[in-house]
């Protein structure tokens, strides 16, 4: 079995694009730096990682027959919103709960950004009073059981569609496509640079370029940026989830430490709150390359990025791939921090 024998349903609009950063890279005078932008990978409700994910669940939705996806996040989550997306464009209902993974106090912070855009395409949204946790939720199983008791046949995506058996194969598949994509531009990424909270992008790639190395490929190296703030859970699960998708696709062997790598320092305390570092790394992107970045997750491996590149971590010889996985939606509900007196008032410190 191989990664090319699962299905997969077509959402994005193919390859994602893949360029350098050329001012980015000048003005931190080391590793030459380009990013993946999964950003712009479809026209699905502005894409992102999640629709790349939900492209090998598709298939399994329709075998199913299932009217109703039924998925969760928080208020801000760029996932329900992709999830929401999709339902629309497979003509099925759409079940949300929004938990308040994040305290944050921005009073348009349920109305605005991602949950204003599965609003308009009509999804069913409730919000819910939890707090963070990327694991299994009992607000998710009521939510599937009383779609089911209104009559309804709901598909459960959990978080991040990470804890589902085929959650890791469309980044597994991403480092397949980085494969074909270097061989066009005569160039090689040793080091791959991913924003980590859910797991199953970073253990999709891990799986991924684990099948790449074992088929002949040049090893690379991944390195997760937590965004969780909760980095023992967080490993654990893309440790578990790394490990079933590289068997889902044929990789015959235990993963090697060396395989997993998940560097805290630039999440702050706590998981949807940036830090200086993160602001100053969203401006920085914005300012140089025009790129925008978003305050929960790239902002945060965009800022593990400079300083590994400043600090000569990944060395100067080195080319690096930054996964851009969208987000930007979500940067409506924290206009606040760029008023530079509430940011100075909020008086927050760098991780
Ligand atoms: N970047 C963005 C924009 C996201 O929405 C997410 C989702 O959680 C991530 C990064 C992290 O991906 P994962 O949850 O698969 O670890």
């Amino acid at each position: 079995m191989s990664i090319h024998d699962f299905a997969r349903y077509p959402l994005t609009f193919g390859p994602s694009p893949v360029h350098p950063l050329d001012r980015l890279t000048a003005h931190l005078g080391g590793a030459q730096v380009w990013a993946k932008r999964e950003d712009c990978n479809s026209g699905l409700a502005f894409g992102g990682n999640k629709t790349r994910k939900l492209e090998y669940l598709v298939p399994d939705i329709l075998a199913q027959g299932a009217d109703t996806l039924v998925s969760i996040g928080g208020y801000q989550s760029n996932h329900t919103r992709q999830v929401a997306a999709v339902a629309a464009k497979l003509g099925l209902k759409c079940r949300l709960v929004q938990e308040k993974w994040v305290d944050w106090d921005d009073p348009v912070n349920a109305k605005v950004g991602n949950i204003l855009l599965s609003r308009i395409m009509g999804a069913d949204v409730h919000l819910d009073p939890h707090g963070f946790d990327i694991g299994l939720r009992s607000s998710w199983a009521d939510a599937l059981r009383e779609v089911e008791e209104s009559g309804g046949k709901p598909y459960g995506i959990p978080a991040g569609a990470s804890e589902h058996h085929l959650g890791g194969l469309g980044f597994a598949n991403w480092a397949y496509e980085v494969a074909d994509q270097e061989r066009e531009l005569g160039i090689f990424f040793d080091t791959i640079v991913v924003c980590t909270v859910t797991g199953s992008t970073h253990a999709g790639m891990v799986a991924g370029f684990a099948a790449l190395e074992d088929a002949g490929g040049r090893t690379r190296r991944v390195i997760g940026i937590d965004a969780s703030a909760t980095l023992d859970k967080t490993r654990d699960q893309v440790a578990r989830i790394a490990q079933h998708t590289a068997s889902l696709i044929g990789v015959e062997r235990a993963l090697r430490d060396d395989e997993l790598t998940l560097l805290e320092g630039w999440a702050g305390d706590l998981y949807g709150i940036p830090v200086e570092s993160t602001v100053e790394a969203i401006r920085l992107s914005g300012r140089l390359e025009g790129m925008i970045i978003d305050p929960v997750y790239e902002g945060k491996s965009m800022a593990g990025l400079v300083d590994l590149v400043t600090s000569g971590e990944i060395g100067k010889d080195s080319t690096v791939l930054f996964a851009h996985l969208g987000g930007q939606p979500a940067l409506n509900a924290y206009s606040g921090i760029f008023d530079a007196e509430n940011l100075a008032t909020r008086g927050r410190s760098r991780s």
